[in-house]
């Protein structure tokens, strides 16, 4: 079996991958808030562990792994965008606005999520579902000494969890030397933090023990983690600006509460997308959407492959030379598998490339990957069964996995790679329907062909096909 080596933060070395139980290999990674459309940022841990969920399930099994990425859909900045349109005249209540919005904005982001070919994770919990379960973990911990109500507001008690910091790798001293922590009368500790906060009557809120409120932000992924994922499982990811003090308070909550676990073994964290050397965030208003890019005419495979190519543990920049180089590589490569009567010889489908595995497999070193993707074109150019590879490689990398026409489409001369295709189709089917003397599968493809404006002209030396003015290349989709 493939071995697996992964840069643990918690560990701060890379260390061979072995999961709990091979059968059932568990991740989660911290999704976004859902108020607006997602940054490009925001698609890098994204895009990251999307490659880490498909090498998973390339080693263990497609059914042996459970990717977990929550929605956090109760949020103050949630509530302040609903607040704003009320206060803008809309006479819709506050809940209903907010319901719209966030499943809007779930909406939005798997539009884009998918643009760049991230498949779904296995379960995407939205925080407003598993409320009674975070309840409930509250209520452990202040049974256990951990946490404490006081005035509508319930904290964890951060003194009481000796271990804190270790992710991080600060003392709680230096935190509160260095940190911005939330000075509040009814804290024992500054470091404490909210797991409980109360709603007043405009605000959304749920009943519990200490009054009518609403959640932490820590305390969502801590309670949506255990329930789908129990007290111990194997990868916890997200962007390193959530490793303090977020993951940080989730370890807290999460081994007091559930102390039989160790919560996550391995911890990992995406560096940060930049412009011009800031992390892009809307705080800072440095920040372009992944929906200005699709809508710019970038094709979502560029921008997947521009992130791609800087490791995840690095720094990276968006750069249009960067995103036009892309674009040529996938446009060489989309048309090399779909011309020369590729599209049927992939009935003998390819292997994914083990040198290419391998590289992902050291810290998802995708750089080399690429590297020795290209390597692995220059000879796939002159052999079909080395070009199934590649096209199986590429599709592995969700690069070309959706439709290969329609990604082809997007970089190249639309008529014509759909007329490649579907002459080598047509070849294909003449070469079969000679032998088994059935000639409805040629008749099919004929039909489409005349349907779609082409003249279809097969004599005994072969196949001709000559699109006419009215040549509709779309109505060929169905061609497979
Ligand atoms: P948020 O909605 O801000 O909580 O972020 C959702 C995810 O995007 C988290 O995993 C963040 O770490 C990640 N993230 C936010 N900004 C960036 C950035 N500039 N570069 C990379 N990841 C980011
Ligand atoms: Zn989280």
């Amino acid at each position: 079996m493939t071995e697996i080596r992964l840069y643990n933060s918690r560990t701060r070395r890379k260390e061979t991958f072995e999961p709990l139980d091979p059968a059932n290999v568990r991740m989660y990674v911290c999704g976004p808030t859902v108020y607006d459309r997602a940054h490009l940022g925001n698609a890098r841990p994204v895009v990251t562990f999307d490659v880490l969920f498909r090498l998973l399930r390339h080693v263990y099994g497609e059914g042996a792994v459970t990717y977990v990425r929550n929605f956090t859909d109760v949020d103050d900045k949630i509530n302040a965008a609903a607040q704003a349109r009320r206060a803008a005249g809309d006479p819709r209540s506050l809940e209903g606005l907010i319901r719209e919005r966030t499943d809007e904005t779930i909406g939005w982001y798997h539009d884009d999520m998918d643009a760049l070919g991230a498949l779904r994770p296995t379960r995407e919990p939205r925080a407003t579902e598993w409320i009674g379960a975070m309840i409930a973990m509250i209520e452990g911990l202040i049974a256990k000494g951990h946490a404490y109500a006081a005035e509508g507001h319930v904290l964890f008690r951060v003194r009481s969890y000796a271990a804190y910091g270790a992710l991080s790798g600060r003392s709680v001293d230096d935190m509160i030397a260095g940190a911005r922590v939330e000075v509040a009368p009814f804290k024992e500790d500054p470091m404490d933090f909210v797991l409980w906060k109360p709603s007043d009557d405009e605000l959304p809120g749920w009943d519990s023990p200490w009054g009518r409120g609403r959640p932490g932000w820590h305390i969502e992924c801590s309670a949506m983690a255990h329930e789908l994922l129990g007290a111990s499982f194997d990868i916890h990811g997200g962007g390193i600006d959530l490793q303090f003090p977020h993951h940080e308070n989730e370890i807290a909550q999460s081994c007091c509460a559930h102390p039989e676990g160790g919560f996550a073994r391995v911890w990992m964290h995406n560096e940060m997308l930049q412009v011009e050397g800031r992390k892009m965030s809307k705080s800072l208003g440095n920040f372009f959407t992944v929906r200005d890019l699709l809508d710019q005419g970038w094709p979502g495979e560029v921008i997947r492959f521009v992130m791609l190519q800087t490791h995840y543990r690095k720094p990276m920049d968006w750069t249009e030379a960067k995103a036009r180089e892309a674009e040529r590589t996938l446009m060489r490569w989309t048309r090399a598998m779909t011309s020369d009567g590729l599209l049927n010889k992939r009935l003998n489908k390819g292997h994914v490339i083990q040198e290419v595995i391998d590289a992902i497999s050291d810290d998802l070193n995708l750089p080399l990957a690429i590297t020795r993707l290209h390597a692995a074109f220059d000879s796939a150019k002159r052999d079909d069964d080395a070009l199934a590879d590649f096209r199986a490689t590429t599709d592995f990398l969700g690069l070309t996995d959706r439709n290969i026409l329609s990604a082809a489409r997007k970089f190249a001369d639309i008529g014509d790679l759909a007329l490649d295709h579907a002459k080598s189709l047509l070849v294909a089917a003449r070469e079969q329907a000679m032998k088994s003397k059935d000639f409805s599968e040629v008749d099919r493809i004929k039909s489409v062909l005349i349907d779609a404006g082409v003249e279809v002209r097969m004599t005994r030396l072969g196949v001709e096909l000559q699109s006419k003015r009215d040549f509709d290349p779309s109505k060929l989709d169905g061609l497979t």
